[in-house]
């Protein structure tokens, strides 16, 4: 094995030298607002092709994607300066100025969409067959439907001047609330204050007090926050359900089914599935409470650990350990995963004034990754590493295809991390050095089923819900704590004592302007890559090409078109679901037999 020691902090200077203060970073935005003129101008002016052979098009593509990239290379940079210190102040500022760039961004090319609406269908069927526009076709095609559906160009350029500071300036606001909320706690006779980060790493101790203590203070901060946080919610989405009611659109996941490319009837087998099927997480989560000691569980011991089993793993360790189970599945995701760790792509140094959570961003023009993480040695740091490495993996797996053809929505960017997490996780269980090992790990295991089949439920529920309510009207803090609680209710079948009704509040997801509904797409790409990781278990290491060459396509086509491709299934019928949702029920099944007697 290696004997290279991984540093905890991530190399950004790399891309742009010296943080928020980099001059080099100026120049850029510089240099976008000129790239962005131009290709505004060159949209302005462009006539509508009437003719097959028309070459404009590809011109325009060019100016398109060089933009396209460079605004994601800046978005990606400022996001990295934001997580990895709350309070720099200066990267705020570079987030404005970078949002106030995407939205004009975002206007030209609704024009430019507008355009490519109007051009008649047969000349459009001919452009098409060109060679270098022929590879684009879906996501060609898939702009000219979304113009369609959209107000005239006008108003929609109104609508993205108006959300910047009426939209995405909310969830700005979230961050600037977030920033205050402190979690006072107990540690050795001292009193500390924690950020949101490092109080929810609290919630895996192997102490039942130390979990109460943190939940308790967890939610008296959180209720604190609650009114800025009901008003920021509120607004938010009223924004969202005002462009949808101008828009024409009454379904209020349209947006979200629409830039997940799946049909309607896909998600709601899914939940059929998921709601008929769940039992046995239940039971599940009662024989933990039974094994923890207690008679119900509350939501703050959904991630106790089990048994005594010291299950720490320094970064080291972690990352060997990914490394090492990797190696089972394919050369390439190895090898790729060895260079993230050497190169420094990866920030996990658990310290205070970070951002909770964790997440991988793509810095398109080096072909680099970021990941963010707070790492503080428990199992499941150890799986968010591994998630967040196979998001970095997707976009490498994508590097050699056309650049507009790597947009792939969150549903699928999500196969890949789930997958990567997958490998991880099995190959943990199944190598552990005896049953205690063995127990915990798998406890670890179906717990990430638990939040994928029931804690992103609830989220999709209470979500789902509050949109529905606030069409009516603002939808106070009490309602949203019941719609939560009942939600949650719900999703648990009623198996839990506590429930965390301010989980609305606390939850980064339910801000998230950029994709909304930031819940359901989670659940797919998990249950879809069960289906892929059972395929590659069979197969060994030659499945990494097909692997990838799906992971190739994810960019450029429908969901269920990707299924049937790669794996000959319908993604509107019950079975792959169902499969997908038994394979997780045998890891139960396995944790029942193993405590029955304990
Ligand atoms: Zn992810």
């Amino acid at each position: 094995m290696t004997t290279t020691t991984y540093e905890l902090t991530w190399d950004l200077d790399v891309f742009f030298n010296g943080g928020s203060a980099s001059p080099q970073f100026i120049e850029h935005l510089e240099k976008l607002k000129t790239d962005l003129q131009s290709f505004e101008e060159a949209v302005d002016s462009w006539t509508i092709p009437t003719d097959a052979n028309d070459s404009s098009l590809i011109n325009l593509l060019e100016k398109f994607q060089v933009v396209s990239q460079n605004i994601r290379q800046a978005g990606a940079f400022v996001s990295c300066l934001q997580a990895q210190n709350t309070n720099d102040t200066r990267a705020n500022e570079l987030r404005g100025m970078v949002t106030t760039l995407s939205s004009r961004f975002s206007t030209i090319l609704t024009n430019f969409d507008e355009k490519l609406s109007s051009i008649g269908s047969d000349t459009w069927n001919g452009l098409l067959k060109q060679n270098s526009l022929k590879e684009l076709s879906f996501v060609l095609n898939e702009r000219r439907t979304k113009a369609a559906e959209k107000l005239p160009k006008e108003q929609e350029a109104l609508i993205n001047a108006l959300s910047i500071d009426g939209y995405h300036g909310w969830g700005e606001m979230y961050d600037t609330i977030v920033k205050h909320v402190k979690i006072p706690f107990e540690e050795n006779g001292k009193k500390v204050e924690l950020s949101v980060g490092q109080a929810a790493n609290k919630f895996s101790s192997s102490d039942p007090n130390v979990r109460k203590q943190i939940f308790e203070e967890w939610e008296k901060a959180w209720d604190k926050q609650a009114d800025l946080l009901a008003g920021t919610l509120n607004h938010l989405s009223g924004f969202r359900l005002s462009v949808y009611k101008q828009r024409g659109w009454d379904h209020i996941l349209k947006e979200a089914l629409t830039y997940n490319r799946m049909k309607s009837e896909t998600l709601d087998v899914m939940w059929e599935v998921i709601s008929d099927l769940k039992q046995p997480f239940a039971d599940f989560l009662q024989r933990k409470a039974e094994l923890l000691g207690v008679d119900k569980l509350s939501w703050y011991d959904l991630d106790a650990p089990v048994g005594e089993v010291n299950t720490t793993y320094s970064y080291q360790e972690g990352a060997e350990f990914i490394l090492k189970h990797f190696q089972d599945f394919g050369d390439e995701l190895t090898t790729f995963t060895g260079k993230a760790f050497e190169n420094r792509w990866i920030e996990a140094e658990d310290r205070p004034g970070k951002r909770p959570g964790g997440f991988c961003t793509s810095f398109p023009v080096d072909e680099q990754s970021r990941i963010f993480m707070t790492y503080s040695g428990t199992p499941s740091n150890v799986s968010t590493l591994a998630h967040e490495l196979g998001h970095a993996f997707h976009s490498y797996a994508l590097k050699d295809t056309h650049p507009l053809n790597r947009g792939y929505a969150m549903n699928v960017a999500e196969t890949a991390s789930t997958f990567a997490e997958m490998i991880v996780s099995d190959a943990a269980v199944n190598n552990a050095e005896n049953d205690d090992v063995k127990l915990a790990l798998l406890e670890d295991k179906i717990q990430r089923s638990v939040a994928l089949l029931m804690n992103i439920h609830a989220r999709f529920l209470f979500e789902t819900r509050f949109y529905e309510e606030r069409k009516n009207g603002i939808v106070s803090k009490k309602r949203l704590n019941e719609l939560m609680e009942e939600a949650q209710k719900e999703a648990y079948l009623g198996s839990l004592k506590e429930y965390h009704p301010l989980f609305w509040g606390s939850k980064l997801h339910f801000f998230i302007t950029g994709v909304p509904f930031y819940n359901f797409p989670y659940t797919f790409g998990f249950l879809f890559s069960l289906g892929i990781y059972a395929q590659a278990v069979k197969e060994g290491k030659g499945y990494e090409k097909k692997y990838m060459a799906m992971l190739e396509d994810t960019g450029s086509m429908m969901v269920e078109d990707l299924a049937m491709k790669h794996l000959g299934v319908d993604l509107t019928k019950r079975e792959f679901w169902e499969e997908g949702v038994k394979l997780c029920i045998k890891d139960v099944e396995e944790f029942m037999e193993m405590t029955k007697n304990k």
